[in-house]
């Protein structure tokens, strides 16, 4: 049997939860519903690898049961989308029912990569739910020594997190140092500083070869042939668009939904938004963004879009953030590795750096910096002169 039609959002993550509240904020009054395949109400994702995995707080909710009652948007939790046929605009779900729809949007996130070649072992994890954090915290409740495969974001949360659960921590990146293919080498060093003040032992230029163990995880094998002790180990080598469900359907699909500036995707009726969504970008790039604001900026131009109405007119300057100890990281514009890197202040722990290209400020990364960082936002916006900024 058939059911619904109006709107349906394929999630149960941070794009699902704001799309549905978007849409009734700009008085859409038809049907609204969220298909996720988490048994979850939708929640936040960033306390996952902070909070919750410090056990500091387990209310990640991002809106109550009411909220989706009042505004009369259906949840269905705990059956995802299997497939999707957009001649029909149905979808099929994994328990089998079918759900029509008059507008489609995609918001299935990321899937977080694997390594294939490693046996399966207990106590080696990845972080990309609410279960798998919790699964994670448990072990490392008794856990002595870890290893963190992946000094990106997550990697460097997750690292930060389990010090200060009192765990020995070895960070393994193959890249020259923590964040180095996002933010640069140099900026890259000022966060190592901050993981070895903390008593990390952070290894860059690495690979891992294997890891080793009988039933558990024991040993982790890096390229040079460094045996490290292990009973704890984390994958944080980054992620894939969740768009397996999407095969055979013609949706075009490349490192993401392919979508134009407002979130069209290819076939009619369909939409994306959030990680899982790849924009056109004023470049004429395709950019998929895997940051928490990015999607209420998405949410603010697809929604007017698909309802017939005029999007806002003003710049967002992206931004995202990474808490790491007591220092927050905070990134504003659209700061590359390969820019310029000016650090203006640094006190051996906390830094301020503008990254300029082609003579104009295009970011700015701070590390305990949050007033600083934020005062360059109109700057950034206006594509200002790095001089500006330099003073
Ligand atoms: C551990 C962690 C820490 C983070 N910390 C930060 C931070 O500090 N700062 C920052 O800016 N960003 C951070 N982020 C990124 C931020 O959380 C994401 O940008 C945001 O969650 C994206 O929302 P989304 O809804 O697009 O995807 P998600 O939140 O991943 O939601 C996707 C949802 O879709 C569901 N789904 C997948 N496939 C299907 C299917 N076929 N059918 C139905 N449902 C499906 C998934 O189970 C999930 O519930 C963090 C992310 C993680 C994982």
């Amino acid at each position: 049997m058939t059911t619904s039609g109006g709107i349906v959002i394929v999630g149960g993550g941070l794009a699902a939860s704001r799309t549905a509240e978007q849409l009734r904020r700009s008085e859409y009054t038809g049907p609204v519903t969220i298909v996720s395949d988490e048994d979850h109400l939708p929640y936040d994702r960033p306390p996952l690898s902070k909070e919750v995995l410090r056990s500091e707080t387990d209310d990640v909710t991002l809106k109550p049961a009411e909220f989706y009652a009042e505004n009369d948007i259906t949840v269905r939790l705990g059956s995802g989308a299997r497939s999707v046929d957009t001649a029909a605009q149905t979808l099929t779900l994994a328990d089998g029912s079918e759900v029509g729809y008059d507008e489609l949007i995609i918001a299935t996130g990321l899937v977080p990569k694997r390594i294939p070649s490693f046996p399966d072992l207990e106590g080696i994890h990845v972080l990309r739910n609410y279960d798998e954090s919790v699964a994670l915290r448990k072990q490392a409740g008794s856990a002595r020594r870890a290893v963190v495969i992946g000094a990106g974001f997550i990697g460097c949360e997750v690292a930060a997190s389990l010090r200060k659960l009192g765990v020995e921590v070895t960070l393994v990146e193959p890249q020259p140092a923590p964040l180095a293919s996002v933010l640069g080498e140099q900026i890259g060093e000022l966060v190592a500083r901050v993981h070895r003040a903390e008593g990390v032992d952070v290894r860059c230029g690495v690979g891992v070869a294997e890891v080793r163990g009988a039933g558990r995880v024991e040993t982790v094998v890096l390229g040079d042939d460094t045996v490290l002790e292990a009973d704890l180990v984390v994958v944080g080598i980054g992620s894939r668009p969740a768009t397996g469900w999407l095969e055979g359907s013609g949706i075009e699909v490349d490192n993401g939904v392919v979508c134009d500036n407002r979130g069209r995707a290819s076939a009619p009726h369909v939409w994306a938004i959030g990680d899982v969504a790849s924009w056109r970008h004023d470049t004429g790039h395709q950019v998929r963004v895997e940051h928490w604001s990015n999607v209420a900026d998405q949410a603010r131009v697809l929604v007017p879009t698909m309802l017939g109405q005029e999007p806002p007119t003003a710049v967002s300057v992206p931004y995202f953030w990474s808490d790491q100890y007591d220092v927050k990281i905070q990134c504003l514009g659209e700061p590359q590795a390969d820019d310029t890197v000016h650090v203006v202040e640094d006190d051996g722990r906390k830094f301020l750096a503008f990254y300029e290209r082609d003579g104009v400020v295009v970011g700015v990364v701070g590390g305990g910096m949050p007033g600083k960082v934020m005062k360059v936002r109109a700057k950034i916006a206006a594509g200002a002169p790095i001089a500006d900024v330099l003073g």
